[in-house]
């Protein structure tokens, strides 16, 4: 098992060597070959398990460098955890130069829009601010094609629903979507169930 079996860029393959991950985890062998052939997903994983890359390998892999608007949302429940993917994101597209942004509140509203408004890849945040931002034109989805719902059992558990919903509602319905979770209640699969396409379920 090595991360040569994906074929994966020289640049990405590069900063894992430089990450020191030699070997995939369980979680991003069963993931990443799924996810670079842009099939929907459900993931029943835990932290700790290499779940940002699962999902962070393949992203950085398919975005496209020279688009201008962001092609990935991915949504977390805290702001720490936004950070800490932003940060995950940057280092393993750095030879690609991938640009990752993170949204979340008590973060002043127009530095965020500065930094939308400059070439960006990749918007990691919490469903709050996100809405907020797209109902505001300054996060334009238009040409999203990733979207990953990290830790959703937590989102729901933290009352995101509805924000959840709002911000899907707006997205292309032509996406590839990632669902990550540690325990799947039904509030949970009732999300996938209305937001995936027939998604393959993964289970660690
Ligand atoms: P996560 O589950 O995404 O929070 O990742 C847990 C930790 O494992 C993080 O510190 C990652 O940097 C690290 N990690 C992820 N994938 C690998 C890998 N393939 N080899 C070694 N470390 C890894």
């Amino acid at each position: 098992r090595s991360f040569s079996d994906y074929a994966l860029s020289e640049e990405i393959t590069r900063a894992l060597t430089t990450l020191g991950y030699t070997q995939p985890t369980d979680v991003q062998h069963k993931v990443i070959p799924i996810a670079l052939q842009e099939r929907d997903l459900t993931v029943k994983s835990r932290t700790g398990s290499g779940k940002t890359a699962a999902f962070g390998i393949p992203i950085c892999e398919l975005v496209e460098w020279e688009e201008n608007r962001p092609q990935a949302l991915i949504l977390t429940p805290t702001r720490e955890l936004a950070d800490q993917v932003k940060q995950d994101m940057t280092n393993i597209g750095r030879f690609k130069r991938i640009k990752a942004v993170a949204l979340y509140g008590k973060q002043p509203f127009a530095k965020q829009k500065l930094e939308l408004h400059q070439k960006c890849h990749v918007v990691v945040g919490t469903p709050g601010r996100v809405l907020d931002h797209i109902q505001k034109g300054t996060l334009d989805v238009e040409r999203l094609k990733y979207l990953v719902i990290d830790e959703a059992d937590e989102m729901l558990r933290m009352g995101f629903i509805e924000q959840v919903g709002a911000i899907i509602d707006e997205l292309p319905t032509d996406r590839m979507t990632m669902l990550f979770s540690a325990t799947l209640p039904k509030d949970v699969e009732q999300l996938c169930h209305q937001y995936l396409r027939k998604p393959i379920d993964i289970e660690i």
